[in-house]
């Protein structure tokens, strides 16, 4: 059966009371200046990257291509100087597998696979992507993505006991699945990924690369496709909106690397 148009209003209704004690923990994201809710403090998301970052560290086999390494740390701290995040301590590393991916862990790990590395012509490339995982730790959506889930938990386990002793209480739980679902988490993870994109490029145009370099890599990018997309394609809407999104910023971006106090352009190319 289908949850009717009551039940979702229902549903809606009681989603909103329970929300509401959660505004106290609603801040600002900075750069984009959009609300969300944050139950995480940063000390806390930066304990979990670091213990999670040893886990992974422990089990991986870093890459001895020097060249790679080189480069992943000149580009990684230079973005980290622009980033500004004084409490993080920084570690970029190279990690040897096949996979076309980096990721990042709050509190300011960044790892990337030796598979991504053949796609960057230039260091500017790799400091689009570099970028972007710096900013998914600085706009801390690893924080954001807890608290939903912590708070969809709540919020489940209040309807939980509101329907108790009502025969109806499946449908309601059906309304409600849909609504965080839909409503809650899906759209928040494409915002993390255009926030990621804005953010990181402004990092990495602030730090003196080529902000064109974004355009070009994504063009890229979406000419190989692939069967597995990495990270930071799988929950974007698709790579042509992705590529006219930063056209579209383009502008904003040229001035701040105009303005940059060190200019590398392209910088080095990869060998
Ligand atoms: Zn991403």
């Amino acid at each position: 059966m289908k949850p009717t148009r009551k039940h979702k209003r229902l549903a809606a209704i009681i989603l909103l009371w329970a929300v509401l004690p959660f505004a106290a923990y609603c801040a600002s994201t900075p750069y984009t200046g959009r609300t969300r809710l944050i139950l995480t403090t940063e000390a806390q998301e930066n304990e979990m990257g670091e213990k999670s970052f040893r886990e992974f560290m422990a089990k991986a086999a870093p890459s001895r291509n020097r060249s790679y390494v080189d480069m992943v740390e000149r580009v990684g701290k230079r973005l980290a100087v622009v980033a500004n995040k004084p409490d993080y301590k920084w570690e970029f590393a190279v990690v040897e597998s096949n996979e076309v991916n980096a990721f990042c862990l709050p509190g300011g790990k960044i790892v990337f696979y030796t598979g991504i590395m053949p796609m960057f012509e230039n260091e500017a490339e790799l400091a689009i992507v570099m970028g972007h995982e710096i900013a998914h730790a600085v706009l801390r959506h690893g924080g954001e993505r807890m608290s939903q889930a912590m708070a969809a938990n709540f919020l489940g386990s209040v309807l939980g006991a509101l329907t108790e002793k009502d025969g109806k209480r499946e449908l309601y739980m059906a309304a409600f699945g849909g609504i965080t679902t839909v409503g809650l988490i899906l759209p928040y993870s494409r915002k993390h990924e255009y926030e990621a994109d804005e953010t990181g490029t402004l990092f990495s145009a602030k730090a003196g690369y080529a902000p064109e370099a974004a355009v070009n890599f994504w063009q890229k990018m979406m000419k190989q496709g692939g069967a597995r997309p990495p990270e930071f394609l799988s929950t974007h809407p698709s790579d042509t909106k992705r590529v006219e999104y930063l056209r579209k910023l383009m502008p904003k971006m040229k001035q701040v690397y105009s303005s940059s106090a060190e200019k590398h352009e392209y910088g080095e190319k990869l060998r």
